[in-house]
């Protein structure tokens, strides 16, 4: 794996590709900055080898530029935590980004402004009329492809190195976190977080040991389906549990009241079930719910068993049965990953699932299991219980996790690693 460990700075620019898309508050003060927390491990040991920074990174999904979306609004936290005082270019390939890099002095650090203020960054076509033909769409993506070229050389122009310390965009194949790494064939590395995180995911992936569970939950049995379908192939028990419960439930013959359900994923529920038999994987569902009389906090509660849900209530949470079931599978487990909660873990009450569920991870962890928690939803629940620390490895990447789980190449390690 190539690593900035090893790599010797001294003199060098380097472009580190980060992740500082924190969330904000309507006065523009970070409310979370983990993200950039995460990535000053990296950024301190290239300004203590010598070398300097370029920092590039994306904020939201704007459509062009957009004073709501500059990264001029987290430079001075920026500058605190890396203890130097962090310069700005207000876009990111002009003529001023050029000769503000190209002024770096050893231990002096550049942020460049959002770089999906450029529609090259992603690639992707913008200003496109609802009513475009397919023609005009075809034209359209040819052209910012064709510029997108341009756009990534010039990045790659302001510096003598990469660095991707992006896992949260690392399933994307954009000009910053995939594309520029060809302009650095034998000076493209992983920075410290995407090295944990690559070794988490081969650890999973790859190197895990039995027995193996993964535990599933959130919503939708659609938008899981292919992290699902790889996972039969790898793990000894697979937990569904979420919003997903319900779909298994009714499938099944059971009453669910007016629980979440997609009618039109029940005969996919039962083909999982099948191949998770097949394979012998053993399906762990709930056998209980917590079940309120609305979708509120402040619903009135009550526990039964998850097939027999009266007409008016609904499954907001699992119930204390299911609780022990899976804590039994979670306890007995080498390897665990976890993605998507229990329940409506937004609404205090509806948290207790994902707390036991929690627990149960910390506990097996502390008898020798390897953890992996992943997903935005997981990883604030394992933040809200304050026991991050007492997992393995809890990961910086939603959608990127899920793609690596799925089986699928991520661009952004590939592009390193090629
Ligand atoms: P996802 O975005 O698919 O990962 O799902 C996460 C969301 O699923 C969270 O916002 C949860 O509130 C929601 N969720 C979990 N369990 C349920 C449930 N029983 N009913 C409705 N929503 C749920």
């Amino acid at each position: 794996m190539q690593t900035i460990e090893k790599y010797n700075f001294k003199g060098k620019k380097a472009f580190v590709r980060v992740d500082f898309n924190v969330p904000l508050d309507e006065n523009f003060h970070i409310t979370d900055d983990t993200r950039i927390r995460a990535a000053l491990p990296t950024l301190k040991k290239i300004l203590a080898d010598g070398g300097s920074l370029i920092i590039g990174s994306h904020l939201g999904r704007p459509k062009g530029v957009t004073d709501k979306y500059s990264l001029k609004h987290i430079l001075p936290h920026v500058s605190d935590l890396l203890g130097v005082k962090v310069q700005f270019a207000n876009d990111c390939i002009s003529a001023d980004a050029a000769a503000k890099a190209k002024a770096l002095k050893p231990g002096e650090a550049l942020l460049l402004e959002n770089l999906r203020f450029y529609a090259e960054e992603e690639g992707k076509p913008r200003g496109l009329a609802d009513d475009a033909s397919e023609e005009e769409k075809a034209a359209a993506k040819k052209a910012v492809k064709a510029s997108q070229k341009e756009f990534t050389k010039k990045l790659a122009a302001l510096a003598d190195c990469y660095v991707n310390d992006a896992f949260g965009t690392a399933h994307r194949a954009h000009a910053s976190t995939a594309l520029i790494a060809d302009y650095f064939p034998n000076d493209k590395m992983f920075g410290y977080l995407m090295e944990k995180e690559v070794k988490a995911v081969q650890k999973i992936m790859n190197d895990y040991q039995r027995p193996f569970t993964a535990i599933m939950g959130g919503s939708k049995v659609s938008t899981k389906i292919d992290v699902i379908e790889n996972l039969l192939t790898k793990v000894d028990n697979l937990i569904i549990t979420g919003g997903m419960t319900y779909t298994f439930t009714k499938a099944q013959g059971g009453n669910i009241g007016k629980s979440l359900c997609e009618d039109d994923k029940l005969d996919l529920a039962l083909e999982l079930m099948k191949k998770a038999k097949e394979k012998g994987v053993k399906l762990v569902l709930a056998v209980d719910a917590k079940i309120a009389d609305s979708f509120s906090n402040d619903a009135h509660t009550k526990f039964c068993k998850v097939d027999v849900i009266p007409d008016d209530w609904e499954g907001l949470d699992i119930g204390p049965e299911t609780e022990k079931l899976y804590a039994e599978v979670i306890k007995n487990s080498k390897t665990i990953l976890w993605n998507g909660p229990t329940g409506v873990f937004e609404f205090e009450n509806f948290t207790h699932g994902s707390r036991s569920v929690a627990e149960a991870i910390a506990e097996a962890t502390k008898e020798g299991a390897y953890s992996l928690i992943g997903g935005g939803d997981s990883v604030a629940c394992i933040n809200k219980f304050g026991l991050a620390n007492q997992v393995s490895y809890v990961s910086t990447g939603g959608g990127a996790l899920l793609e690596a789980i799925e089986g699928k190449v991520l661009p952004g390690i590939a592009a390193i690693e090629k």
